[in-house]
């Protein structure tokens, strides 16, 4: 991997809030004095009553448990918008950026949101909404998305979002498992100039037999698509906006009261419903917003994540607004009409701080510069990532490319169980490395365990685990508190197993080479995923590439690689040899490749991520239905019959 250095740029080492003496010295302090250096930073946000006490917290099984804070009391929609409204009541609080360009872009001041998530909350109260219900949201990136999960908050209900891309059957699994009494919907979603028919399939949903948990649904009129209303269950949601009272007392709200729950994107297994608390996880989600993005008033932010998943729940609604930002919200895709759209929103709405996922630049890559050219982006000054290893090629494009060398690259890891960021940069106090995610958040005790769980000191690789716990983390697993401590807590006793591997070089730096499972122990040398990837991908022919293991005979493990060409290349037995070839010169013989398949695309979940549970089976030669197991979850299903069927050619 890369281990060139990008030295922090002058004008940021100037006027961040965080310079790299600072840092460090705030990381120890939170690690040697923590209950003082937390009940300091609770004070970010606004308590009814405020809390006398940090972590109440146990990893051990005799006495576990996780709690932070827990005598405060507070309420998170009063935190996001009343508390601005004195000083910041006509700040723009979300810019809404529509699907199709040639619409106007709508946007929301922090006084104006305020009034809506107040008459929203009331509705949901008119429909039987109290305090601990769930509710479900799934609906399309508009800002009633935001609203809800606002409204919500403001009643003490909490909100289960189920992203708009999700079928009726993985929609009714969720509504059960949590057994919502209210699902928020809207007539249909728009992306990339298509309909998504969100209310049929929220029908779809409850007419299926086990699904009866549900008493109400409320639907946003979106597109004015056409819609069945069934009488009694379903009704439009401005027809009730117009018949409530425009205010709404917060609910006053213990800190470790659940805020929402979520149910992981489901790379690895059965998704759970991941829970967050009030306090702990509205602190969090504020805290590294401010830090690792250095937010500061009159910056137009824009998290171009999706509301479904944890990262548009921390850093398009929560984070952002608790800090009193400007937040965007876009509908579409990043590259619809065109490559450069992304760059186009940017420009039209000023844009100070992107953030986006790896998935989405190596699509753009894909496309080529002169999307990117076309465009100004002047007002970009920082640039993040989030959901994947950054491979160093991807790193390198958006660092030059898309920021003109200009912007840090703000590379966080986190997970859904952490509620937001834990290793990451800050951009004036890190000098970065393309491909890591630097250092561990305040609090955030990072370790590196071998497979007996020895800790490892210096330079090393292995398990990433930590140690104690952060006011951001997941309380439990909705209804199942023993899956949760056998998930997390019982691998490495005592630790928060995060199922990631990861590296720490001479100078500390943390680089996440993968997922735990990915890894690949090839005649006995264990090498992560990411690590072989990236140097696929560093061709000047390859878009994308997932690299999983196979079993051979006399390795033990092989490395079979599925790579996506650019736009214009064409597969050939040559290049394959000189991919081949080209892996072995960049990180060595050990890693030399097997089999590479040729793979138009690669099977995803719907937040972007390579399922490599899949592609390992179909490397094994198992191939059938039931070996391939659950795929539901998967943004594009065909992919997989597609690589069943190349597969016979290679392997
Ligand atoms: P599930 O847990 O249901 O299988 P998931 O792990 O994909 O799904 P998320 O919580 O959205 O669901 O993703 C967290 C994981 O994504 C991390 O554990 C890590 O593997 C990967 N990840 C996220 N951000 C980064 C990053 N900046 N660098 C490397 N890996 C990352
Ligand atoms: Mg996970």
């Amino acid at each position: 991997m890369s281990e060139d250095l990008f030295p922090i740029p002058a004008d940021w080492a100037a006027h961040a809030r965080m310079n790299q003496t600072a840092r460090a010295a705030d990381y120890r302090r939170s690690l040697d004095d923590g209950d003082a250096y937390w009940l300091e930073q609770a004070q970010r946000l606004d308590w009814i009553t405020p809390p006398t006490r940090a972590s109440d917290s146990s990893f051990d099984e005799a006495d576990f448990g996780i709690q932070w804070f827990a005598d405060g009391t507070l309420n998170v929609s009063a935190n996001c918008l009343d508390r601005h409204l004195a000083e910041r009541g006509d700040v723009t609080a979300i810019l809404w950026e529509p699907d199709d360009p040639s619409e106007a872009p709508r946007s929301l001041t922090y006084r104006e949101l305020h009034a809506e998530v107040c008459r929203f909350a009331n509705v949901l109260k008119d429909a039987g909404a109290r305090r601990g219900d769930r509710i479900t949201i799934y609906m399309p990136m508009i800002p009633e998305a935001a609203m809800a999960l606002l409204a919500c908050a403001r009643i003490g209900a909490i909100h289960s979002v189920v992203f708009g891309g999700f079928s009726p059957e993985a929609l009714a699994g969720r509504i059960t498992d949590c057994d919502s009494s209210i699902v928020v919907t809207a007539d249909e979603g728009r992306r990339g100039g298509k309909r998504v028919p969100l209310k049929a399939n929220v029908d779809a949903a409850l007419a299926l037999d086990h699904c009866t948990s549900v008493r109400r649904v409320l639907v946003v009129r979106a597109t004015g698509g056409a819609v069945a209303m069934q009488p009694g269950r379903d009704s439009w949601y401005d027809e009730a906006m117009a018949g409530v009272a425009p205010d709404c007392p917060a609910e006053v709200m213990n800190a470790e009261d659940p805020l929402f729950l979520l149910y992981t994107s489901g790379s690895t297994g059965k998704p759970k419903g991941v829970v967050h608390s009030s306090g702990g996880y509205l602190l969090w989600a504020s805290l590294t917003h401010a830090l690792c993005f250095d937010y500061r008033p009159g910056d137009v932010w824009w998290c171009a994540a999706d509301v479904g998943w944890v990262t548009g729940h921390s850093y398009i609604v929560y984070g952002p607004l608790a800090n009193g930002a400007t937040t965007l919200m876009y509908e579409g895709l990043p590259s619809w009409p065109t490559p450069s759209r992304i760059w186009e929103v940017v420009d039209r709405h000023q844009v100070h701080t992107l953030f986006t996922a790896p998935t989405v630049l190596r699509a753009l890559m894909k496309e080529g510069d002169h999307h990117v050219a076309k465009t100004s982006r002047a007002s970009l000054q920082l640039l993040g990532s989030v959901g994947e290893p950054i491979n160093p090629e991807a790193w390198r494009w958006y660092h030059g490319v898309a920021g003109e060398g200009r912007c840090p690259i703000i590379d966080t890891w986190w997970q859904t169980e952490t509620g937001g960021a834990m290793i990451a940069p800050m951009p004036g106090a890190t000098d970065l490395k393309p491909g890591s995610a630097t250092f561990p958040m305040p609090g955030v005790e990072a370790q590196i365990v071998d497979g007996e769980g020895a800790v490892q000191d210096g330079a090393s690789e292995g398990n990433l685990v930590i140690a104690r716990s952060w006011p951001g983390q997941m309380r439990t697993v909705w209804n199942d508190h023993e899956r949760f401590f056998q998930t997390y807590f019982t691998t490495f006793p005592g630790k928060y197993t995060t199922g990631d591997g990861a590296r720490r070089d001479e100078d500390g730096y943390y680089w996440i080479t993968g997922r735990v499972d990915d890894v690949i122990n090839v005649s006995g040398h264990r090498m992560g995923t990411a690590e072989v990837e990236s140097a696929l991908v560093l061709h000047a022919t390859v878009a994308e590439a997932a690299v999983v293991g196979m079993p051979h005979d006399i390795k033990g493990q092989g490395i079979y690689a599925y790579v996506t060409l650019n736009v214009g290349e064409e597969p050939s037995e040559d290049l394959r040899r000189t991919l081949t070839q080209w892996v072995r010169s960049e990180i060595g013989p050990i890693a030399t490749p097997d089999v590479i398949q040729f793979a138009p695309g690669l099977p995803k979940t719907r937040s972007g991520k390579i399922m490599r549970r899949i592609l390992r089976k179909i490397a094994e030669g198992e191939v059938s239905a039931q070996a391939l197991g659950d795929v539901s979850t998967l943004a594009d299903p065909s992919v997989v019959a597609d690589l069943v069927r190349s597969r016979a050619g290679v392997a």
